[in-house]
Formats: structure tokens, sequence, C-alpha cells
């Protein structure tokens, strides 16, 4: 069950305005574009779930601020053996909420812009979240070498055996000059 700050209007505007605080687990279940259109490279099991923790509210000299951390483990899709490989994932941001890019330019280095136009819509804290377990996750997911599926571990060194084999049984390497030699 989520918190409150979750329920609409959940928007991150709205959550700093209100002081919001959340110290929890988020359901994997929450996440549905992790394992939409994404999921050949991103499969964030039913039963996996992520601490987020988010602080929220107007700072005096920054205006209105949001402090965003999320930890957790995520199964990723090896793209070369297409099996799950466990990927720890941490991320710590901490965001300036602003409504012109004026006040986006005069943010502290430490904070990222979000920048929202009057006409734009809301952003919602969970499609935030998913933005940044998006960013972070590597574009092409592979297990290291000696972790990856042995079977293709096996195939890969009998193949480099084999090509070793070619390069030194060459039985009638010698054949061509001695014809030509004969003639
Ligand atoms: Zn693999």
């Amino acid at each position: 069950m989520l918190a409150d700050i979750f329920a609409k209007p959940n928007d991150v505007f709205f959550l700093a305005e209100n002081n919001a605080r959340f110290d929890g687990e988020i359901h994997a279940s929450e996440f549905a574009r992790l394992q939409g259109s994404q999921s050949h490279i991103l499969c964030l099991l039913q039963e996996h779930s992520l601490h987020v923790r988010i602080n929220a509210g107007r700072h005096l000299d920054i205006g209105l601020v949001l402090e965003l951390s999320i930890s957790g483990m995520l199964s990723l899709v090896c793209q070369r053996c297409m099996q799950g490989m466990d990927f720890s994932i941490k991320i710590e941001r901490c965001f300036g909420l602003v409504k012109s890019q004026y006040f986006a330019d005069k943010l502290p280095a430490d904070y990222e812009p979000l920048l929202l136009e009057e006409n734009e819509e809301p952003l919602s804290i969970i499609h935030l979240i998913e933005d940044e377990i998006l960013l972070a996750c590597p574009l092409v997911p592979r297990h290291r070498n000696a972790d990856c599926n042995p079977w293709l571990n096996t195939l890969r060194s009998q193949d480099s055996d084999e090509a070793c084999n070619t390069t030194v049984q060459k039985p009638f390497a010698g054949l061509r000059d001695a014809f030509r030699r004969n003639n």
C-alpha cells in the first residue's frame, strides 16, 4: 500500500508545496513503464520492490526542491545470453522545481532543474522515479564474461579452440609451392 503522497494529485510541484515526505518501499507493480516497452532490457520482477525516500518542500534560498533517493535490486535481461542478471541501483538526486529557464539558471550547481512551464502537463512522482531508474540502467545490459550463461561460454571457448586448430593444421599448405616448383 502506497502512502498518501502517491495518491492523486501526485505531481512533483504539489508534493513540494505540501512538504511531502516518504520513506518506504514501492512495489514493482507501480512501475508499469519499466515493465512495458522497455521490457527487452529491463525486468523489474513482480516480487521486487525499491526503497524510495522523498523529501520535498520549500527551501528559503532556492525555492521548491525535491530530494529523491532510490535503492534496491533490479533484474535486467542480459543481452548476450538473455538470462536475468541482478543489478544494484542507488540513486541520489536533488531537484529544483522551476517554472522558467530564468529560475533554472539560478539554481545551485548541485540542484538539477525540473523545469515545468505553465502550460505543461504535471509531472507525476512515479514518472520521475521511473525516468531516474531508466537513466541509471545500462543501455545494453550484459553479464561479465565469467558470469554469463555457462553454455554460451563453453560454446565460445570451443569456437576459439577450433579457430586455433584451423590455423595450425594445414596439411596441404606446401603442396601448391611444390606443384609450382615441379612445373
Ligand atoms: Zn549473460
